[in-house]
C-alpha cells in the first residue's frame, strides 16, 4: 500500500455524474440496496482506465505498455488476473474485521458510484478471504437517508472519503488516497519480503487485506533477491580479477540506481523500496564483504534518478 494523490475527488469521470447515474444512486438510497449498481457505472471503461492510469501515477494509461497495479498490495497482476474496481467502503454490506455482518448497517449504498470511494484492487486483496465486505470502524458507523440536498441535487460533499462526516467513523483500514503520510510510517519490511504493522491501523490493515499472504511475500522477496544477486555477480567478477575497483563502482552505480528508482510509484512494492532505501545497510550493504562496503555506499550516494 502506498499513498496515491493523483485522483481529484471533485472531478469524477463524467459517467459518475451523469443523470442516469444520479437516478441510480437515488434508487439505491430509497431501497437501501447498494447491489443495485451491478457495476453499470463504477465499472465503466472511463472509470477503469482512469484508475489504472492513477495506479502508476499517470493521467492516461497506455494499454500496450503500462502495467497498472493494485492500490493495496502494489502487485502488477494484469498478466494473471484482472484488477477490479473496489469500493473502499463496501456498497451493500458492512462487516467487522472478523468478517461478521453488522446487522444494523446495510452497507454504504449511497457510495456505490462515489469517485473517492473507488480504488483498483487485485482479486486477492479484494476477495472474501481478504477485504471482501470488511470495513471495521473505531467510532459510530455513518448511515444516511439521502445524499440529495433540498433542491434534489446530489450532495457529493458529504460523500467524499475525506469529508468530516465519513472520517468521524474512524475507519481502521487505510484509504490509499486519504491517509497520506500515516501510511508511510505504519509499515516495515524485512529482507524476506515480510511486512509488519508499526501501529494498530497498520497491523489491522495488513490483516484486513491479508498482506502477509505467502505468494505476495515471495513476490516482494524476489525484488530484493534480484538486487542481491546482481551485487553478488559483480563482486564475483571483481574477486576473479575480471574487473577492478573502478569497474565494480560502475556496476554498483547501476544497481544503486535501480534501488533508488524502485521507490517510484509506478513500480511494484514501492513502499518496501522506500523502506529498504532508508535501511540500506540491513538489506544490502551488510551482505557485501567489508572491503567493498564503502565503495557501495559511495556509489549509492553518487547516483540520482
Ligand atoms: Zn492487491
Amino acid at each position: 500500500m502506498i499513498y496515491w494523490k493523483r485522483k481529484i475527488f471533485l472531478l469524477p469521470p463524467s459517467k459518475l455524474l451523469s443523470k442516469n447515474c444520479i437516478e441510480k444512486i437515488s434508487k439505491a438510497v430509497s431501497k437501501k440496496d447498494g447491489d443495485l449498481f451491478k457495476g453499470t457505472y463504477y465499472k465503466a471503461d472511463e472509470v477503469v482506465e482512469k484508475l489504472k492510469a492513477y495506479s502508476i501515477n499517470k493521467d492516461h494509461i497506455n494499454i500496450k505498455k503500462d502495467e497498472p497495479k493494485c492500490y493495496y498490495c502494489e502487485s502488477i497482476s494484469e498478466n494473471v488476473a484482472t484488477l477490479q474496481v473496489e469500493h473502499y467502503r463496501p456498497k451493500a454490506k458492512s462487516q467487522d474485521i472478523d468478517g461478521v455482518d453488522d446487522e444494523d448497517h446495510n452497507g454504504y449504498y449511497w457510495l456505490g458510484a462515489e469517485w473517492s470511494n473507488l480504488v483498483l484492487a487485485c482479486p486477492k486483496c479484494n476477495g472474501r478471504s481478504a477485504k471482501g465486505n470488511k470495513f471495521p470502524v473505531g467510532n459510530v458507523r455513518v448511515k444516511t437517508d439521502s445524499p440529495l440536498n433540498a433542491n434534489n441535487n446530489f450532495d457529493r460533499a458529504s460523500c467524499l472519503a475525506n469529508s468530516e462526516q465519513l472520517l468521524s467513523e474512524q475507519p481502521i483500514l487505510f484509504h490509499p488516497e486519504v491517509d497520506g503520510k500515516e501510511i508511510k510510517i505504519s509499515f516495515t519490511f524485512n529482507s524476506d519480503g515480510e511486512i509488519f504493522g508499526l501501529n494498530d491501523r497498520g497491523k489491522k490493515s495488513i490483516e484486513i487485506l491479508d498482506l502477509k499472504r505467502t505468494p505476495l511475500t515471495i513476490a516482494r522477496k524476489k525484488v530484493i533477491d534480484s538486487i542481491l544477486s546482481k551485487i553478488r555477480t559483480h563482486l564475483m567478477t571483481r574477486q576473479m580479477g575480471i574487473i577492478d575497483d573502478t569497474g565494480l563502482r560502475y556496476y554498483f552505480k547501476i544497481i544503486c540506481k535501480e534501488i533508488k528508482c524502485n521507490r517510484k510509484k509506478n513500480k511494484p512494492y514501492s513502499l518496501m523500496a522506500v523502506y529498504y532505501n532508508i535501511n540500506l545497510d540491513s538489506f544490502f550493504t551488510n551482505e557485501i564483504p567489508m572491503q567493498y562496503r564503502e565503495l557501495f555506499k559511495q556509489a549509492y550516494n553518487e547516483v540520482f534518478y
